[in-house]
């Protein structure tokens, strides 16, 4: 955790940032809560997982130590009871009306609101979620009109590429999307945030702005589940 702080305060360097700006974010899919409860301990409370089911399994041991969820993984609708009742401070991964619109009646019903970043699929893959950079504007006016959901920023995950001018790209275009997205001054929006950049990526990424960069492999090791098993869900 050290040596990947390291790397970001490196990287705000080179690129004239104050690395206060930049939150590390531990990305604990498949880690036991034991490791990740070493982690908290050391200090870098952020984490966030993939799946409801991992952060069920997760939650008792991790209850006691000053933390905050954050929600990263492809989020179906039929699990939004689920996901709220896991103290979650924020769903990254907002990327259709539908969900939306369920997330913001349960949470009417439950008489809560939560922090939303909008998943925005920059590197036009199919087989990753988030919203289209064409529509992602339109998400964010309509979200913006249901008031349980707070929206704090963009989120994305870049081109898995050797090339960094193509990874690059993708990050460029979410603070793009960022930029056009401020000077609408839609009420009800905050854009503070841009969740973008990860092990492989997170210097490109906060060249380009990031402030969130969420990281997995670097700190916790290579896990034995494909990230497909993660990203390549059929969509709910
Ligand atoms: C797993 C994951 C990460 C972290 O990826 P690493 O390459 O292991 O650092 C970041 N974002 C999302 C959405 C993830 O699922």
């Amino acid at each position: 955790m050290a040596a990947i702080q390291e790397r970001i305060n490196n990287a705000c360097k080179e690129s004239n940032r104050n690395p206060d700006e930049v939150k590390l974010l531990l990305a604990t899919k498949t880690v036991p809560a034991e490791r990740i409860k070493i982690a908290l301990q050391a200090g870098h409370t952020l984490i966030a997982e993939n799946k409801v089911q991992e952060l069920k399994e997760k939650y008792e041991t991790l209850k006691g130590v000053p933390h905050t969820n954050h929600f990263i993984g492809h989020l179906q609708t039929n699990k939004i009871k689920e996901v709220l009742k896991y103290d979650v401070s924020c769903v990254q991964s907002l990327d259709r009306l539908d969900l939306a619109e369920k997330l913001h009646q349960r949470l009417q019903f439950e008489n809560k609101t939560i922090e939303v970043l909008i998943q925005v699929n920059t590197s036009f893959e199919e087989s990753k979620f988030g919203v289209s950079p064409d529509n992602a504007i339109e998400l964010v006016e309509q979200v913006a009109q249901l008031e349980t959901l707070k929206i704090k920023g963009l989120m994305t995950i870049g081109l898995f590429s050797a090339e960094t001018q193509k990874v690059r790209k993708c990050f460029r275009l979410l603070n793009d999307i960022q930029q056009q997205i401020i000077s609408l001054n839609i009420p009800n929006v905050d854009m503070q945030e841009l969740s973008m950049g990860m092990s492989g990526d997170l210097e490109t990424a906060i060249a380009e702005g990031a402030t969130i960069v969420r990281v997995g492999t670097a700190i916790f090791g290579e896990r034995i589940y494909p990230d497909s098993y993660y990203w390549n869900e059929q969509k709910a």
